[in-house]
C-alpha cells in the first residue's frame, strides 16, 4: 500500500519484523517460475545476470563430468567418451561470450538470451550436411536444457551469488532462504509475503537482519540497483530516498544508537520490577551461532531452541552424534542455566532439504511437529536419544511442540522411555529425571492444561501458534495479519487460565511465542502471572529495560484490567499507556 509519493521517492507500509535502519541498493530475486520469462534488466544488474551464467556453466560442467564418470564405471569408457562432445559445449568460449554480449546490450535475463543464442547455433550446425556436425546441433540442445535447468535454481542459489551489499527484495523467502543469508551481503530485506509470527520474521530477527514483510508487490514496484531505505521497526521502505529523509533517517539511527548503548548496561543487571517481583528472561535460538549472543544481551539461558533450524540448514539430516555435540554445545554455554530443547517442530513451512513434501491441503493443520514426530518414530528417536546423551548436563530439559492432546505427550514419554532403556543396556549415561514440558500452542491443549499437567513438569506457552490457530488466521499470510490479534480477548483469557492451572499443579510457566518479546505486553504477560519470558536474543535488553521499570503491582492491575475487558482494542490502549509511562523510549525501537 502506497501512502505517500513525492517526486521520485516512493514511501510504502508494510509489516516491521526485525527491527533497524538500512540504506542501501536493492537485489531483486526472481521467482522461480518466472526466470525463463523474457525481462529487461537495469545495466546494474548486468554483473548479476553474468555471475548467474557463470555459476550455472560451472555446475553443468561438474554434472557432466559426474556423469561421464558413472557411465565409464557402469558401461565402459567407450561410452563415457560421448560426453566429451558436451563438456565442449559448456567449456566454448564462443558460445559463452557470445551470450554475455547479447546480455550486455540488449539488457535482457540470461535465460531467453541463451536459449536464442543456443537455437542460433545449433540450427546452423543441423543444416551443415556432415552427420559429425549435425550431431553437435543435438549436443547443443542437450547441454543448453541442462545450463537452464541450473539457472532455475532455487533462490538460495540466487542469494549466493549476492556479491555486495544489498537490500535482498523478492517475493517470498522461506525460513531456510533466511537462514543461509550471508549477512555480509544482504543488509536488511523486503518481501510481498509474509507476516510478524511467520518462521521467515523469527529467522531475521535472530539473525538481526532488519526486515519489513507483507509489502504486496514491493517486487513489482522495485528494479534491481534502485536505492532503498528500511526502517525494520516501523515497516516502513523507501523507494529512492530523497536527501532530507536520509537526513531524517540519519538523526533517527543516532537517536537509535544511543538508546541501544544505554540498554547495553543492563546486561549483569537482573529481572526484578521495582517493587522486587522476578521475571526471569531466557532466549530463543534457532541456530547454535546465537548462543555467544544469549549472555551478552543479558538473558540466561535458553528458554526454547527451535531445533528443526538444524535440519534446515544442512543438505542431509543430522545424525544422533551431530545432534548431540549441538546440544551439548547448547548446555555448556549456558551452564548451570536451563536449556530446553524443542523437539522436532518440522513440517508445514519448516521442511528441511530431502524430506519428501507431504502435498497436503493445511500444511499448518497436518502432519507437524509431534505428529510429524510420533508417525516418523526411527527420526524421532535419534533425537531423543541425542537430548538424553546431552543430559548427562543436568542444566538440559526436553520440550513437545504442538501437543493438541494428552495422547500425545503419553506417546512420546513412551518413546523417550524406550530411548532411557537402550541408552542403559549400552552403558550411555543420561539424566534419568530430565524435566520434561510441553508447548502449549493449540488451544485444545490449553484447554486440558489440568488433564495434561500430570505428564509434564512445566508449560511453555507459543503464542504464535495458539493466536493463529486460536483465532483461526494463518500467522505467515500478510492478507489477514491485521486479524492477527494477541490482545483478543480470546488469548488473554486462554493464557489466564493455563498459568493458573499450571501453579495448581505447581508447574512452571514460560511465554516463548514472539508475545514475550514485545515490550508492549509484557507487563500483561507479567500481571497475568507467567513465570518466564523466553525472548529473541536481540530484544532482551528492551524487555529487561521494561521489567526493570515496572511495578509488579501495576502489571497485576493491568491484567485484572484486561481480564474484565470487552475488547481487544481497549487491552491494546491499556498495555500502550503502560508502556508509554514508564518506559516510552522503547517505542523508538520496537515493532
Ligand atoms: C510459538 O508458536 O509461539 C512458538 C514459539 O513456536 P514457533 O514460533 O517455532 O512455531
Ligand atoms: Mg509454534
Amino acid at each position: 500500500m502506497a501512502v505517500q509519493q513525492s517526486k521520485s521517492e516512493i514511501a510504502l507500509k508494510g509489516i516491521g519484523v526485525s527491527p533497524g535502519i538500512a540504506v542501501f541498493k536493492s537485489q531483486l530475486l526472481t521467482p522461480h517460475s518466472d526466470r525463463a520469462v523474457q525481462r529487461s534488466i537495469s545495466k546494474d544488474e548486468i554483473p548479476f545476470e553474468i555471475a548467474r551464467f557463470e555459476e550455472a556453466l560451472i555446475a553443468t560442467h561438474d554434472q557432466i563430468k559426474h556423469i561421464q564418470k558413472q557411465v565409464a564405471e557402469v558401461l565402459g569408457d567407450e561410452h563415457a567418451s560421448i560426453f566429451d562432445a558436451h563438456i565442449l559445449v559448456v567449456d566454448d568460449r564462443t558460445f559463452i561470450e557470445d551470450v554475455i554480449r547479447t546480455i550486455q546490450s540488449d539488457l535482457i535475463n540470461v535465460e531467453p538470451v541463451l536459449q536464442a543464442v543456443a537455437n542460433r547455433y545449433a540450427d546452423m550446425l543441423a543444416k551443415v550436411q556432415d552427420s559429425y556436425l549435425s550431431e553437435r546441433a543435438a549436443d547443443i540442445r542437450d547441454v543448453t536444457k541442462r545450463i537452464m535447468a541450473n539457472l532455475a535454481g532455487e533462490t538460495l542459489d540466487q542469494m549466493k551469488q549476492i556479491k555486495e551489499p544489498c537490500i535482498v527484495v523478492a517475493h517470498d523467502l522461506s525460513p531456510s532462504d533466511t537462514a543461509s543469508i550471508n549477512k555480509e551481503m544482504v543488509k536488511a530485506f523486503i518481501t510481498d509475503l509474509g507476516s510478524s509470527t511467520s518462521h521467515t520474521a523469527i529467522m531475521a530477527k535472530a539473525l538481526e537482519v532488519p526486515a519489513v514483510v507483507g509489502l504486496h508487490n514491493i517486487t513489482a514496484v522495485i528494479n534491481s540497483g534502485d536505492p532503498v531505505l528500511i526502517d525494520g521497526a516501523k515497516g516502513l521502505v523507501f523507494v529512492n530516498p530523497t536527501e532530507s529523509r536520509l537526513e531524517e533517517y540519519r538523526k533517527r539511527a543516532a537517536e537509535q544508537e544511543l538508546i541501544l548503548t544505554e540498554l547495553e548496561t543492563l546486561r549483569d543487571k537482573l529481572p526484578e520490577t521495582k517493587d522486587g517481583y522476578m521475571v526471569p528472561i531466557t532466549a530463543n535460538i534457532e541456530l547454535l551461532e546465537e548462543l555467544e549472543g544469549v549472555d551478552a544481551r543479558g538473558a540466561k539461558g535458553i528458554g526454547l531452541f527451535r531445533t528443526e533450524f538444524l535440519f534446515l540448514g544442512s543438505e542431509s539430516l543430522p545424525g544422533e552424534q551431530e545432534q548431540y555435540e549441538a546440544y551439548v554445545r547448547a548446555a555448556e554455554s549456558q551452564y548451570p542455566s536451563p536449556v530446553v530443547i524443542r523437539t522436532l517442530d518440522l513440517g508445514a513451512d519448516k521442511l528441511p532439504t530431502g524430506f519428501e513434501n507431504p502435498d497436503e491441503m493445511n500444511p499448518f493443520l497436518g502432519d507437524r511437529a509431534i505428529r510429524l514426530c510420533l508417525s516418523h518414530p526411527d527420526l524421532f528417536k535419534t533425537q531423543l536419544r541425542a537430548i538424553l546423551r546431552a543430559s548427562v548436563h543436568d542444566n538440559i530439559r526436553v520440550m513437545y511442540p504442538m501437543v493438541s492432546c494428552v495422547q500425545e505427550v503419553m506417546d512420546a514419554n513412551t518413546l523417550l522411555r524406550q530411548c532411557m532403556m537402550e541408552l542403559s543396556k549400552e552403558g550411555l549415561p543420561f539424566n534419568q529425571d530430565i524435566p520434561i514440558g510441553t508447548m502449549i500452542e493449540v488451544p485444545s491443549a490449553a484447554l486440558i492444561a489440568d488433564i495434561i499437567a500430570p505428564h509434564v513438569s512445566f508449560f511453555s506457552l507459543g503464542t504464535n501458534d495458539l493466536i493463529q490457530y486460536t483465532m483461526a488466521v494463518d500467522r505467515g499470510n500478510e492478507n489477514v495479519a491485521h486479524l492477527y490479534n494477541p490482545t483478543h480477548m480470546a488469548i488473554v483469557r486462554l493464557i489466564d487460565y493455563v498459568v493458573k492451572v499450571s501453579h495448581k499443579f505447581g508447574l512452571w510457566t514460560c511465554v516463548c511465542g514472539q508475545m514475550a518479546s514485545s515490550p508492549q505486553l509484557v507487563p500483561l504477560l507479567i500481571g497475568l502471572g507467567v513465570d518466564e519470558l523466553s525472548v529473541s536474543p536481540s530484544q532482551a535488553p528492551v524487555i529487561k529495560d521494561v521489567i526493570r521499570k515496572l511495578y509488579y503491582s501495576d502489571a497485576v492491575e493491568l491484567a485484572h484490567k484486561a481480564l474484565n475487558s470487552s475488547s481487544a482494542g481497549h487491552v491494546e490502549q491499556l498495555c500502550h499507556d503502560l508502556i508509554k509511562k514508564i518506559a516510552p523510549e522503547v517505542l523508538e525501537i520496537s515493532e
